[in-house]
């Protein structure tokens, strides 16, 4: 555990599923935590349950694809509690799964929008933030094991994934200077919500028969253990690792 106390974090995609299990973390470590997603009563419940916990926390609905929201969001933070020290850029959406030969052209641009300019737009936000508050931070946005590898009718979401890798590893080029750190955590399949969808789209027969058993630990993941890897990067342990991946995948990309 980190002492995070006096520390604010902003997690987006926090009414489920990973950004949940990131948001109960830092709330756990001391943390102030503001949570952010599209649904309001799920986030309301979360807030309800870090302040039984213990823990101070503030929800605001905000779509990661929109800029007006995502300023919102950045000045609901800094407004509620002073600044925003960590920024976890966790929310998306897997899309639909399709052939490029079908792909309607909106989808790919919600998933492009959700996925890759949500992180931009939030990043934009977070960093003005804590340039002016001059006192550093950390950002970890959330990619995939698709940062690295495509698969067949998973073009928009890999692209959007793939995306991110560019996006974390300039942005933390420009921002270092400023003591403002910024990574990215790819996961591998984790047992949430996205996942369930996931595997409908794909069907049990290729999941089981060809996802899983190239995860080296045999199972998905749990919220909790990328939570983890998220909160340590944010954390001072973390202090000397910038423009990095961590891949928490339970072994998914050691082998082909
Ligand atoms: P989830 O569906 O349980 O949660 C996604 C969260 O993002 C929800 O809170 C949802 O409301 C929010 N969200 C979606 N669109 C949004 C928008 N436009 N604005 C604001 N919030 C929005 O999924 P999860 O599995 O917890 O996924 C979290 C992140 O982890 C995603 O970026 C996903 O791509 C990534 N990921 C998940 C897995 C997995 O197997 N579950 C694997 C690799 C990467």
């Amino acid at each position: 555990m980190s002492n995070m106390q006096d520390k604010v974090a902003l997690v987006t995609g926090a009414s489920s599923g990973i950004g949940r299990a990131t948001a109960e973390l830092f709330a756990t470590n001391g943390a102030k935590v503001v949570v952010a997603a599209r649904r309001g009563d799920e986030l309301d419940a979360l807030v309800a349950a870090i302040e039984a916990a213990g823990g101070q926390a503030s929800a605001v609905q905000t779509d990661v694809s929109k800029s007006e929201d995502v300023q919102a969001m950045v000045q609901h933070a800094v407004g509620t509690f002073g600044r925003i020290d960590y920024a976890v850029n966790n929310a998306g959406i897997e899309g639909v799964f399709s052939a490029i030969t079908e792909l309607p052209d909106e989808e790919w641009d919600r998933v492009l929008g959700i996925n890759l300019r949500g992180v931009f737009l939030c990043m934009k936000h977070q960093a003005r933030a804590m340039l002016a508050a001059g006192q550093g931070g950390a950002i970890v946005n959330v990619g995939s094991v698709n940062s690295f590898l495509g698969f067949p009718t998973g073009s928009a979401y890999c692209t959007s994934k793939h995306g991110l890798i560019g996006l974390t590893t300039s942005v933390s080029a420009e921002l270092a200077v400023q003591g403002i750190r910024v990574n990215l955590v790819c996961p591998g399949i984790v047992d949430t919500p996205m996942h369930h969808r996931a595997r409908n789209l794909l069907g049990d027969e290729i999941y089981d028969q060809g996802v899983l058993p190239s995860v080296h630990l045999r199972r998905a993941g749990r919220p909790e253990e990328i939570a983890q890897a998220i909160v340590f990067l944010c954390s001072d342990a973390a202090s000397y690792i910038t423009g990095t991946t961590l891949t928490p995948d339970g072994g998914l990309t050691l082998t082909v």
